[in-house]
């Protein structure tokens, strides 16, 4: 993109309804926001627990800020792995029964440090059309061979698997999908991980705090061995920020020797550390957090199959509404946003050309009346 070509590439942007912009938040996240100086219920956070304006976080983060400071200051393997990140490291290990976990700012660098360390030039990595932009562009700097089979596809993908010359194999899904809220059929992606000696990496983001006790999609579905890499952001459910990888031993170590999105990056503030360990506490201490958020999800399907809005195979918190065209997406949109509710659109390129779609998430600290009051808007949005 040459400067002087800008402008009339951001017009087209507008003129195919693909221009995005950012909307100043003025509150903490939760389900009632003020943006922009309008109070809104908003269904649109990964915030899946409601803990990232929890007390409990903040108090853990403050007292951490006072022992470690702000700053993490340095690399992990330079002088920035603190004492609160090894103890968060463990409890996350032990948490989802694996080895050993690894710490990551975001998951964006975690999907790329595990799938850059693993495989290179005349490897082949194996992903669902639908995983999450960071698994596709950890897949790309890769530079293995790069093979997308259809949205759980498994017999594309055993053909693929079958028929590669490559050694080392990997394959990479998302456990949730995040833009339709499905998931990953894990047990038989192990069964064809074990048969064709491949790697399988599981980006959990939507499922880590939600599904399995809150100790994520791998864990519910039972699924272990070696050749399993589990992934979980921490910015999600967690409500904190950054991302861990839990798997064996061996593999933490190799990624700590190898992976570039590790090595050279600063350590996350130590404090955020002390804040995951607080949520951790309450995943596992306040399960009537799940408990609410899984009656929502019934709720809400159930209201709007009630007057036919085409809803998708999910049981998780994203439930989206599959729209079509981009400009109708972002006409509800607003229609929801007029009346107070904060519901985003979600088009193109972040999903298939045709398929733009509103995005609603669900969070344990959501109302029943802040549920009935979107059903109610939802309702008399679909009258002509
Ligand atoms: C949000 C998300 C990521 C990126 O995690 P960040 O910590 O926000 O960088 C990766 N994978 C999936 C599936 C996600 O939804």
């Amino acid at each position: 993109m040459r400067s002087q070509d800008l402008s009339a590439a951001l017009l087209e942007l507008q003129q195919q309804h693909r221009f995005r912009q950012r909307h100043i938040v003025e509150t903490p996240q939760s389900c009632a926001m003020i943006i922009e100086g309008k109070r809104y219920i908003a269904f649109a956070s990964n915030d899946y627990l409601g803990l990232a304006n929890h007390p409990q976080l903040i108090e853990a983060a403050r007292e951490a800020m006072l022992r470690w400071g702000v700053g993490g200051g340095a690399s992990h393997l330079v002088a920035g792995h603190f004492a609160i990140h090894q103890e968060a490291e463990e409890a996350l290990a032990a948490f989802c029964g694996r080895e050993a976990a690894l710490l990551f700012s975001s998951g964006y660098a975690a999907n790329q440090a595990v799938i850059t360390s693993l495989v290179g030039r005349g490897d082949a990595v194996f992903a669902d059309k639908l995983n999450h932009a960071s698994l596709n562009d950890a897949c790309l700097l890769s530079r293995a061979t790069f093979r997308r089979f259809r949205h759980n596809d498994l017999q594309q993908l055993e053909q693929l698997l079958a028929s590669t010359p490559a050694r080392t194999r990997l394959i990479a899904v998302d456990a949730v999908y995040s833009m339709d809220g499905d998931e990953a059929p894990l047990k038989k992606l192990q069964d064809l991980a074990d048969k064709y000696d491949a790697w399988l990496y599981i980006d959990d983001a939507h499922g880590f705090g939600v599904l399995g006790d809150g100790r994520g999609s791998a864990v519910e579905q039972g699924l272990h061995g070696e050749r399993l890499i589990y992934m979980a952001t921490l910015g999600k459910a967690a409500g904190v920020a950054g991302a861990f990888v839990a798997a064996s031993s061996q593999l933490i170590a190799w990624l700590v020797n190898t992976a570039r999105s590790y090595i050279f990056t600063t350590a996350q503030p130590p404090a955020l550390a002390a804040a995951v360990l607080a949520s951790l506490r309450l995943m596992a201490d306040e399960p009537w957090r799940r408990h609410r958020l899984q009656q929502s999800v019934s709720r809400l399907r159930e209201g709007l199959s009630e007057v036919n809005f085409p809803l998708m195979a999910s049981r998780t918190p994203i439930q989206p509404i599959i729209i079509g065209r981009n400009e109708q997406a972002l006409l509800l949109a607003a229609q929801l946003k007029e009346r107070g509710f904060w519901v985003p659109a979600i088009r193109p390129p972040t999903v298939p050309e045709g398929t733009a779609r509103l995005r609603l998430t669900l969070s344990a600290a959501h109302t029943q009346d802040q549920l009935e009051a979107l059903l109610d808007c939802m309702v008399q949005a679909m009258q002509p």
